[in-house]
């Protein structure tokens, strides 16, 4: 077990690690490029026991979890971490996680396609569509995820 093994100090000493990288990473505008404001509600947490297989990475409001330290970098990456953290607030972050459960079931079901469910439920649907776009947040309409079920 990750969290009461052997690994247990190693795991959460990366958390606090990757807080402190994530500080330097968000005041350094030379590798940004953006307002350092458009990355500050959002903490970049780095742990490779957490992600293995399909996934890349998680929002959970305030923070993205991802298993590689290379994507605290990757801006297209953040940005549709961004969106889905938007997205969450918007919906009290509870009701986001039904509503993403039960997209992808029915869609699942209707599709019976595993990655194809999870591409068309209308959270991922915004985030994939508007991801390059890193000003997106900055104009998006409350609830625009609306526009994509
Ligand atoms: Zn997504």
């Amino acid at each position: 077990m990750i969290l009461f093994g052997k690994t247990f100090i190693a795991f959460w000493s990366e958390i606090v690690i990757a807080i402190f990288q994530f500080r330097f990473f968000s005041v350094e505008p030379h590798v940004t490029k953006i307002p350092i404001s458009y990355l500050v509600c959002m903490i970049v947490l780095v742990n490779r026991y957490l992600f293995r297989r399909r996934f890349v990475g998680l929002a959970f409001w305030p923070f993205v979890f991802v298993g590689n330290p290379m994507l605290k970098r990757d801006l297209v990456f953040l940005n549709h971490e961004r969106i889905h953290l938007r997205q969450q607030l918007e919906l009290l972050i509870v009701f986001f996680y039904v509503w993403y459960g039960i997209e992808f079931l029915c869609r699942w079901i209707s599709i019976g396609n595993w990655y194809k469910a999870y591409r068309n439920i209308s959270f991922e649907r915004e985030a994939y569509r508007n991801e390059k776009d890193l000003r997106y947040c900055k104009k998006r309409s409350f609830w625009a995820f609306l526009a994509f079920c």
